[in-house]
């Protein structure tokens, strides 16, 4: 591993990244490159094609490129993403990457195949303001915002370990990892638009996942293409949902609600309720019904996931006979809802566990430790 105190060829400039540029500024950068250096136009599309199909990280990769011409676009551009600091493979084959930014900043990705589906579930941010009861991201506190290459090269990193071991090629993407992705719409915007017009991903395979920002909301609504929501919603009563996520109090429920109204008439799209299931909290059966009339309403579809246990408080997972009597009052309403399989449980599956991990391991000694984080630092913010 590389000494932090290092030089990081990753700091030395501060071109622009090619994976943090929407594909049509990115042809347009590279025309004005390439026209500098009386170079014929169709090495644009050729750097395209590297970066979009072929996943180069570095410019030495482009083979049908002059030297001179990989060593000019080098020094005008940056391409390499972070350092892929652990990869943890479960018996179930959900394999996850921790990644070390070039500021020491940790954070994860998961791919998750599940039939002829490989789900990657990305990061939008270093740790979460948000503080949910619930979650060990939360718990953590906030680092930094990511960047877009930074959301982007999750996701070239991730697909071409896949390609390399087999798992085939990405069919999905999730914004359920670190972070709020609609607190970090700078970054999020762009690598929406990159994923889906750069690589070539179906806005409807790739899903935004929120714990209420409604502006982000509205904002993904405004969009022409279809990305798909999941809202992280966790309990139907607004006073209990407060407990769980402080958020509620800025964006209440009765808003959140007329903001999904607004987001599903704009036609097209998918809604997709996450619903954490923590025993003796919010599984009783008086909240299933609510559940499911707002549901029904905005014809959305529920996730029901059974609690992970972090290690800052005691709750506990809701009982699978509990978990199932919760969905078939669902289903008896007419609404469509699924249990999701707990899955990687053996390399820590949860929210922002992985991280945690490496975190205690580097204070342990076993590496350096890039900054102090302020335990608990969410609570305040
Ligand atoms: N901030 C966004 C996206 C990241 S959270 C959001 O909250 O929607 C990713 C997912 O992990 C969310 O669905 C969240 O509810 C879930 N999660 C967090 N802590 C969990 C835990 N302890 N057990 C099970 N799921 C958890
Ligand atoms: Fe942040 Fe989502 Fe975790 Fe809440 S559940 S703290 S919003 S990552």
């Amino acid at each position: 591993m590389t000494p932090a105190t290092a030089p990081n060829p990753l700091r030395k400039t501060d071109a622009p990244h090619l994976l943090a540029l929407p594909p049509e500024e990115l042809e347009h950068r590279l025309g004005e490159h390439m026209t500098t250096r009386g170079q014929p136009r169709y090495r644009v599309q050729q750097v395209r094609e590297w970066i979009y199909e072929h996943l180069a990280e570095d410019f030495q990769e482009m083979t049908n490129l002059p030297q001179e011409e990989r060593e000019a676009l080098a020094r005008s551009f940056r391409l390499a993403g972070p350092e892929a600091h652990t990869i943890s493979r479960s018996s179930d084959g959900t394999a996850k990457h921790l990644w070390r930014m070039a500021d020491g900043e940790l954070i994860e990705s998961v791919l998750i195949p599940s039939g002829d589906r490989l789900t990657l579930c990305l990061s939008s941010q270093a740790g979460c303001a948000m503080g949910c009861t619930f979650c060990a991201t939360g718990w953590g506190g906030f680092a930094r915002q990511l960047t877009p290459d930074e959301i982007v090269a999750q996701y070239r990193g991730s697909l071409r370990w896949a390609l390399e071991h087999d798992y085939g090629a990405i069919t999905n993407v999730v914004f359920m990892g670190m972070g709020e992705p609609l607190a970090n719409r700078k970054a999020v915007h762009p690598a929406l638009t990159i994923l889906n017009s750069g690589f070539g991903l179906g806005a409807r395979r790739i899903t935004v996942s929120t714990v209420g920002v409604v502006p982000g909301i509205l904002e993904l609504a405004a969009r022409p293409e279809q990305f798909g929501l999941a809202l992280s919603l966790h309990s139907p009563d607004e006073e209990l949902r407060a407990e769980l996520i402080p958020l509620e109090k800025r964006f209440p429920l009765s808003d959140l609600l007329n903001a999904l109204r607004k987001f599903r008439d704009a036609g097209g799209r998918r809604i997709t309720f996450e619903y954490i299931m923590i025993r003796g909290i919010n599984d009783g059966e008086e909240l299933a019904r609510p559940l499911g009339e707002m549901a029904r309403e905005l014809e959305a579809f529920v996730n029901l996931i059974p609690f992970n246990p972090i290690p800052y408080q005691d709750w506990q997972p809701s009982t699978p006979k509990r978990v199932e009597a919760f969905r078939a009052t669902l289903e008896a309403m007419g609404v469509s809802a699924a249990v999701r399989e707990p899955r990687g449980r053996d390399i820590d599956a949860a929210c922002g566990q992985l991280r945690a991990n490496a975190l205690v391991q580097l204070e342990d000694g076993s590496g350096s430790r890039p900054r102090a984080r302020a335990g608990g630092g969410a609570r305040s913010q």
